[in-house]
Parts: C-alpha cells; structure tokens; sequence
C-alpha cells in the first residue's frame, strides 16, 4: 500500500508536469482550448494529495499501531525500534 501510494504520487507528479507543458505550449500558441489539460491537472492533483494523505495515515508502527507523525527511527509512543 505504501509502495503503491508512493508510485501513483511519482506518475501524478510526472503526467502534472507533462501536462502543464502541453498546457503552457497550447497557451503559448494562443490556443485557449485546455479543457482537457485542465481537468488531467486537476485529476493529478487530487491523486498527489492522495497519496500523501495515504502515507501520512499509513505511518504506523507495526509494535503499539500508533500513528507516527516523524519519520523517526524510533516511536515516540512505545519506543521500539522502526526499521
Ligand atoms: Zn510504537
């Protein structure tokens, strides 16, 4: 579930950028017609605050299942060690 969130964030992040791109040359080309990208953008970022979302509420540890809001090395809640 982690791996996944972390790969839909990386091919939002990139289909985001290649969007705008085609966006800002459209623009560029005086082309107003951006309907599509503007909706492909709006997708990606929904999928982007998705999947951070999803990693923040997924940072559990595995030893008392307590929410962990650092990304420390030990839990702040038990104490054990997170690998
Ligand atoms: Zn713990």
């Amino acid at each position: 579930m982690k791996k996944f969130a972390t790969w839909s964030l990386a091919i939002a992040f990139i289909v985001f950028l290649i969007d705008w791109g085609i966006m800002g040359l459209k623009l560029l080309d005086n082309n107003y017609n951006i309907t599509i990208e503007a909706y492909i953008g709006f997708a990606c970022w929904i999928i982007i605050f998705a999947s951070i979302f999803c990693r923040i509420f997924t940072n559990k540890c595995p030893y008392c299942g307590k929410l962990r809001i650092t990304n420390g090395v030990y839990c702040s809640y038990c104490g054990k060690k997170i690998d």
